[in-house]
């Protein structure tokens, strides 16, 4: 079981959790069509540490933007984002 360091409740169980997506596949709003196409669907799957957008669903309901590890799902850090980031 993976834990996730909520920023607003702390560590809690990832079935609290719903994973969105990679960080670099949310489309600007003024991306074309072929380039929303492209973050949308066309990514790699790299190995390593990358930026994912999660929601503490069964919590706060907040977004956060977690850097996990792909294989050993160690987590480095998570950022609050949307509104509930704002002080
Ligand atoms: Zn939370």
């Amino acid at each position: 079981m993976m834990l996730i360091p909520c920023p607003h409740c702390g560590p809690r169980a990832q079935a609290e959790f719903v994973y969105e997506r990679t960080l670099d596949s949310v489309v600007a709003l003024d991306a074309g069509a072929d380039d929303a196409m492209n973050s949308l669907f066309t990514r790699t799957n790299p190995r390593g540490v990358d930026e994912e957008l999660w929601r503490h669903t069964y919590g706060c309901r907040a977004w956060m933007a977690v850097r996990r590890h792909r294989v050993t799902h160690e987590i480095e850090s998570v950022q609050p984002v949307g509104p509930e980031a704002l002080p």
